[in-house]
């Protein structure tokens, strides 16, 4: 492990100064006390004056919150906020003040502010009155919302919508949890379906940067005052500038314990999954009983690691020598596996512990599940548990599979399984037998791991366990609830941006509905908040198994799209329509095929074809058109994906056309029209690594889920490592240098960029003379940040923007866990120690990334980039020609 500090970086490289300071909190004491007073009331709710003031201190528009005593006072006030004025009730016991009459708005004149104020005084004679509100009359704007609310699952969630009397009605709201982002706010703003009306659709534009801010400011009121539960801005006025609060109301309690939505344990459970020594208590010989099918299914797929059955009334079980208790066995033990009968579960447990098992998995069903007896045998379990602090799966699940272990523990029996790359979490037991025994005809799993009552280790414990297990390259999850829903955003925000995690989530129950008086609680049913949450996290969201299934299928065997365009191949014109209507319904393309490349498919299909996208070879579409078809359509520029709508009849043909083609990373799917009556060769197409689908619009929605899925995570990448560069403006011979990612749009900067560097330098870069052209510019500018990023040192002179140097930073083609880094400085800003500078930054970027190493090839006269990477503690590893080649370790 190499934890030296990068040295500081000296010449004429100035850091300008950053202040960090820590921020203070948005409320300064008296806006605290409006709460505090409130709670010394004991009043949960505050009035419309308290909470504008609140927003107002925060730097928060609203229509005002001036309160008069008398009509005097509300006349004197009104004059000098100007006419017109609105005048509403002011009352702990008021909280829809328009149904009780509270309200009235455009008063001209003093006269009809006198007769209000009376009117409204009368009114509300019965009711405690603590004066009468004098504001501004807002001029009309578009009417949104803005709210809070507390969700039992995830806390306090955010709520954006288009407001005003009929937001119950419409339901045109977006939810997110808190605290948000920056670009979670824009993504609640786009994701309504009235942004095409706020963007200016019919009439002008709203002030849409003024309502990410808002959202954010809110976001951080409540996160830093829990004691907020329910929040509404309703309504909102929005402008072409800026906006105004026209009513707000908030209501507040005591926070609730965090710990029900965000408790973690802190265990790794790489012995959990993949245990050297395993003891299975209540292993049995007796066909038919789970004991039985157990431990069948360890001997019969080879665990390698040691195991012992615990029986007390065998001397040996299939086979294996058997213990009366686990505390006879004289070796340690990583797993335990309890199949005992219910009533000597706790027993089980205990003995578990004595011989010091880390992990145990319950499989014994009769607890939660079954009534309150179950639960206090359930509660007895949890407390041994933390007792002995040991980590529990169940109790009441199916087991837990690890094919790249051998390690099956299956209650069902199960043939033969495969090594495969997905991990799976599921809550119900069918995913580690049945499903799975006719499943792997076409799919191979990793890890399959059943939770059961899920009493200590739960879904999101395992999903943060397999992100960091390298050999799962996808996650499914089946869910009935979510539990600790906090924790699991995060986890899962975090999981997406190295694996897709594909939920499907059953039992969409309403029995999280509660008694409400704010519009944005009533709002959050349940699911609305589930599908928020999984958005928030980048998850994909699976509507049902086969859904679920095919995804699985297209994720784990293929690569993901890195465009939108697709190239369609089909046999029939009604399938290729039904093909090119999906992908436009979720946002993909046909892509455009260069003239070039048309010319060549045209000598491969008939005269009369057409030779357009989707390319339709009629009934008479062959196995060597097909693969003639692929290897042309992967050499273009704009086809990302394929889609090969296959005669089912001879489906066996194209399988051995296809399996062994070079797709160059290209994603490739199949749709082959009542494939479950040829399932013998789907089998084999399944086989090969290309997924078949029964129809053209699911291959197709499923190409456009992997393409966004994608387009998330490079965004993601992209943004932590601009997060990563924000600090870094620097000062070069007293200009300003700003370090970013390079994009799409530099592809001027960077031609005249590489234009300003000589022959040698670019020659040092490249290995080889270069010459920028369009293509390459392109090229260059247009990275997949997973695979290979552009730091580039931006000056900004007094008239124009230019590059002064530029690093590169790509993952090994040799080796997923290495970088290589190349850096190029512009002739006449060498010798500045830019060079040095962002040698650092790759490496800083590198480590940041997850890499174990960064290398850098240079030639060996390029004495200066090998003085630089020398100092930075490179070794060379091996010359090879012209080229040295040097590394540091990042990580053990
Ligand atoms: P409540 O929601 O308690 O009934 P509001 O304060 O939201 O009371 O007022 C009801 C409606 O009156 C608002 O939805 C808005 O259309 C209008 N309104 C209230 N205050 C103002 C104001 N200051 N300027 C313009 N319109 C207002
Ligand atoms: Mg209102």
């Amino acid at each position: 492990m190499n934890k030296k500090q990068s040295p500081p970086v000296t010449g004429t490289i100035l850091y300008d100064n950053q202040d960090c300071s820590a921020q203070e909190h948005l409320l300064n004491p008296e806006l605290k006390d409006i709460m505090r007073q409130a709670m010394r009331e004991e009043r949960n709710y505050l009035m419309e004056h308290e909470c504008k003031k609140i927003l107002e201190g925060i730097g928060v528009t609203t229509t005002g919150y001036l309160v008069a005593e008398s009509s005097d006072e509300a006349v004197m006030m009104s004059n000098d906020i100007g006419y017109p004025v609105v005048l509403k009730i002011v009352s702990p016991d008021v909280v829809h003040k328009t149904d009780a009459g509270g309200v009235r708005l455009n008063l001209t004149n003093d006269d009809q502010v006198r007769a209000a104020y009376r009117e409204i005084i009368d009114r509300f004679k019965d009711k405690r009155i603590n004066g009468i509100a004098v504001q501004q009359m807002a001029k009309p704007g578009q009417e949104a919302i803005i709210g809070v609310t507390r969700d039992p699952v995830f806390g306090p969630m955010i709520m954006f919508g288009l407001g005003g009397i009929f937001v119950e009605v419409l339901k045109d709201v977006s939810f997110r949890i808190l605290p948000i982002t920056e670009r979670d706010a824009a993504e609640m703003i786009e994701e309504i379906k009235g942004y095409a009306v706020l963007k200016g659709a019919r009439g002008q534009a709203v002030d849409i940067a003024a309502v990410k801010n808002l959202l954010l400011q809110v976001s951080r009121l409540v996160i830093e005052n829990p004691e907020i539960a329910e929040l509404d801005l309703n309504p909102l006025f929005l402008y072409p500038e800026g906006y105004s609060a026209v009513d707000a109301r908030m209501f507040i309690s005591e926070p609730p314990r965090l710990d029900s939505i965000t408790k973690r344990k802190n265990t790794d459970l790489r012995d959990f999954f993949y245990p050297a020594s395993i003891a299975v208590l209540g292993a049995s010989d007796v066909k038919g009983k789970l004991g039985y099918n157990v431990f069948w299914n360890l001997t019969n797929h080879n665990f390698t690691g040691r195991l012992y059955p615990i029986n007390p009334g065998r001397d040996s079980v299939l086979g294996v020598k058997a213990y009366k208790s686990i505390i006879d066995v004289p070796e340690a033990i990583d797993l335990a596996i309890v199949v005992v009968p219910a009533k000597g579960v706790v027993q089980a447990i205990e003995e578990c512990c004595s011989k010091d098992v880390r992990f145990i998995v319950v499989i014994t069903a009769g607890f939660a599940e079954t009534g309150e007896e179950g639960k206090i045998a359930q509660n007895r379990i949890e407390s041994i548990m933390h007792e002995k602090g040991c980590r529990i799966l169940g109790p009441n699940c199916a087991g837990v599979v690890n094919t790249l272990h051998n390690m099956v523990q299956s209650i069902g029996l199960l043939d033969d399984l495969e090594k495969g790359n997905v991990g799976m979490i599921a809550q119900a037991g069918v995913y580690a037998s049945g499903i799975l025994t006719g499943l792997r005809k076409v799919q191979n799993f990793g890890i399959v791991a059943t939770i059961g009552n899920k009493m200590d280790i739960s879904e999101t414990d395992i999903l943060e366990y397999l992100t960091d297990d390298d050999q799962i390259k996808v996650v499914a999850m089946y869910m009935e609830d979510v539990r600790s829903g906090k924790r699991f955003v995060d986890v899962a925000s975090r999981a997406t941006v190295k694996k897709p995690v594909i939920v499907l989530k059953a039992g969409r129950t309403e029995a999280g509905k509660k008694a409400v008086s704010s519009h944005t609680a009533s709002l959050a049913g349940n699911d609305q908040v589930n599908s928020a949450a999984f958005r928030q996290s980048g998850v994909i969201r699976a509507r049902d198994n086969e859904h679920l299934f095919g995804l699985i299928r297209a994720f784990s065997k293929q690569p993901l799209p890195k465009g939108d365009g697709t190239m369609v191949i089909t046999y029939t014109g009604s399938l290729g329509v039904a093909a090119t209507d999906t992908l436009y319904a979720y946002n993909m393309r046909l892509a455009l095929l260069e003239p070039e490349i048309k010319n060549q498919i045209k000598a491969i299909l008939p005269d009369f074809a057409m030779i357009s996208n989707p390319i339709d070879c009629s009934f008479s579409m062959s196995p060597d058109q097909v693969r003639k078809l692929i290897e042309l359509g992967r050499e273009s520029n704009d086809v990302h994906s394929i889609l090969v709508v296959l005669q089912g009849e001879m489906l066996g043909d194209f399988v051995e056309a296809m399996k062994d083609i070079d797709y160059k990373g290209k994603p490739v799917v199949c749709c082959v029209a009542c494939k479950e009556f040829m399932i013998d060769d789907v089998m084999k197409m399944e086989k090969a690594g290309i997924p078949v689908y029964s129809t053209a619009e699911m291959a197709a929605e499923i190409l456009s889920d992997m393409y966004y899925y994608n387009l998330r995570k490079q965004n993601r990448i992209a943004e932590s490592i601009t997060l990563h560069l924000r600090e870094n403006t620097l000062t070069i011979n007293r200009k300003p240098v700003h370090l970013r990612m390079i994009e799409k749009t530099d592809v001027d900067l960077w031609t005249d960029f590489v234009k300003s560097c000589s022959d040698k330098s670019l020659r040092a870069r490249f290995h080889s003379p270069f010459h920028p052209t369009p293509e390459k510019a392109r090229r260059f500018c247009n990275l997949n940040p997973e695979d290979e990023i552009a730091i580039v040192a931006e000056m900004h002179d007094e008239r124009r923007r230019s590059f002064i140097g530029i690093a590169r930073l790509n993952k090994s083609r040799h080796n997923e866990d290495e970088a290589e880094f190349s850096v190029i400085i512009s002739d006449s800003w060498q010798k500045n120690n830019l060079g040095r500078l962002l040698s650092v930054k790759c490496i800083d970027v590198a480590r940041q990334r997850g890499f174990k190493a960064i290398r850098v090839k240079a030639d060996p006269e390029n004495t200066a980039a090998i003085k630089i990477v020398k100092n930075l503690d490179f070794h060379t590893d091996y010359q090879q020609g012209q080229m040295l080649s040097m590394s540091l370790q990042l990580s053990a």
